[in-house]
C-alpha cells in the first residue's frame, strides 16, 4: 500500500509535459509572436492514413530587437539524429531577452521517418533529392512541397542538420558553396574537421536541375545555407554534439544575434572537392584507414574478401586526400562505397 501510495504521488508531482501542451499550427506566423517570446508549436505537414496530422516540432526565439531570422533545421533524413541533440542543447543557451532577430529551429524535419529509424521517407524517396517538390505530387513531392511552403521562406540564414547514412561514418564536416562570402563565413564558424567547397546547385548548362537538396533550394531563395554533417547515424555523439553547438554559437555571434562566449577552434582541414570511391566486385570490405587521415596516392584503403576470406581484389587512393567519411558495413555489391575523399585545396 505504502508503495502504491509512494507512486500514485510520484505520477502526481512529476512534471509530465503531453503532446496536448504545445499549440498546434498550420503555418509560421513570426507576426502573430510578440518579441521577446518562446515559442514551441507543432506545425502540421500532413495527414497519415486515419486523418491525423503528422506534425513536426518548431521552436521560436523572437528577440527584443530586430535581426535575421536564423534556420536551425536536423533530420531531413529521419536516420541522421545528432543534429536534432545539437538543436536541443543550442536552444538551452538562448536568452530570448538578449536576443537580436530569430531564430526558427526545427529538431526533427523528417517526423514519419525519424519515429520509424528510417532514413527515406515512407514511399522510399530522399526528401532531401526532391525540391521544390509538387503541390499535386507524390507522398514526398507534397511534403517537400510544404517544407518549401511553409519553412524555407520565413528564413535568412539556414544551417542544415546531417549525419553519415547507415552503414557508413564521417567526420564533422561542413559541405557549403565557399565562393559566397556569407556562406563561407558560417562555414568556418563551425568547429568542423573538414570545410568541403561544395557548390550545391545542381545545374547542366544555364538549366537548374529539375530536383535538387534542400540547400540547393534555400541557396536559390538567396538563403546563406551551410549542411553540416555531424558523425554518425543513428545515435548521439556527445563530442559531435558539442562541437555543433560552438558552430551554432559562433554563427549567433557573427549574426549579432547574441554573444556567447565560446572555445577558440581548430582550424578546419580545406578540400576543394570530394568524391566517393567504389568497390567494382561484391565481397567483404576492409576499410584499414581512419576518418580525417591524410593519405597519400597509392596508399591501401580496401581490402575486399570472398567468404573463404582470400582477397579478392585491393584498392587503392587514386591521388592526394584527407579521409571524409568511410564505409562500416563490411558487405559490398558491386559499386558499394568504400571512402568519401577529400581533396586538399592548393
Ligand atoms: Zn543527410
Amino acid at each position: 500500500m505504502k508503495q502504491f501510495l509512494f507512486s500514485f504521488c510520484l505520477l502526481l508531482f512529476s512534471p509530465v509535459i503531453s503532446q496536448n501542451s504545445f499549440e498546434s499550427i498550420s503555418e509560421i506566423n513570426l507576426e502573430n509572436i510578440q518579441n521577446g517570446q518562446v515559442k514551441k508549436y507543432w506545425l502540421t505537414m500532413i495527414d497519415n492514413g486515419f486523418s491525423q496530422p503528422i506534425s513536426i516540432p518548431v521552436i521560436i526565439f523572437k528577440g527584443k530587437e530586430q535581426g535575421p531570422v536564423l534556420g536551425l533545421i536536423a533530420a531531413i533524413h529521419g536516420n541522421e539524429l545528432n543534429g536534432i541533440k545539437v538543436i536541443q542543447e543550442s536552444v538551452k543557451e538562448i536568452n530570448v531577452n538578449e536576443l537580436k532577430g530569430t531564430v526558427i529551429a526545427i529538431p526533427g524535419l523528417n517526423a514519419l521517418s525519424i519515429s520509424q529509424d528510417r532514413r527515406r521517407f515512407v514511399d522510399e524517396e530522399d526528401l532531401n533529392r526532391n525540391f521544390p517538390g509538387k503541390a499535386n505530387g507524390n507522398r514526398s513531392q507534397q511534403y517537400v512541397w510544404r517544407i518549401n511552403l511553409k519553412i524555407l521562406p520565413k528564413l535568412d540564414y539556414l544551417i542544415d542538420m546531417h549525419t553519415a547514412s547507415f552503414g557508413r561514418i564521417n567526420s564533422l564536416y561542413v559541405r557549403g558553396e565557399l565562393g559566397d562570402e556569407k556562406i563561407s563565413q558560417m562555414a568556418l564558424l563551425q568547429d568542423a574537421d573538414i570545410v568541403l567547397n561544395n557548390k550545391g546547385v545542381p545545374s547542366t548548362g544555364d538549366n537548374i536541375a529539375a530536383t535538387r537538396t534542400m540547400r540547393a533550394e534555400a541557396m536559390l531563395k538567396g538563403i546563406p545555407t551551410i549542411t553540416v554533417e555531424y558523425g554518425n547515424p543513428q545515435v548521439y555523439q556527445d563530442d559531435m554534439v558539442k562541437r555543433g553547438v560552438v558552430g551554432v554559437k559562433n554563427v549567433m555571434n557573427w549574426l549579432g544575434m547574441q554573444t556567447f562566449a565560446t572555445p577558440e577552434i581548430k582550424p578546419a582541414v580545406m578540400c576543394k572537392k570530394s568524391y566517393w570511391i567504389y568497390v567494382d566486385q561484391g565481397g567483404l570490405l576492409d576499410v584499414p584507414v581512419e576518418l580525417n587521415q591524410i593519405i597519400e596516392k597509392g596508399e591501401l584503403i580496401g581490402v575486399l574478401r570472398n567468404p573463404f576470406g582470400d582477397i579478392i581484389k585491393e584498392y587503392f587512393a587514386p591521388e592526394k586526400g584527407i579521409v571524409i567519411g568511410k564505409s562500416t558495413n563490411p558487405v559490398n555489391i558491386d559499386g558499394g562505397r568504400i571512402i568519401h575523399l577529400g581533396i586538399l585545396e592548393d
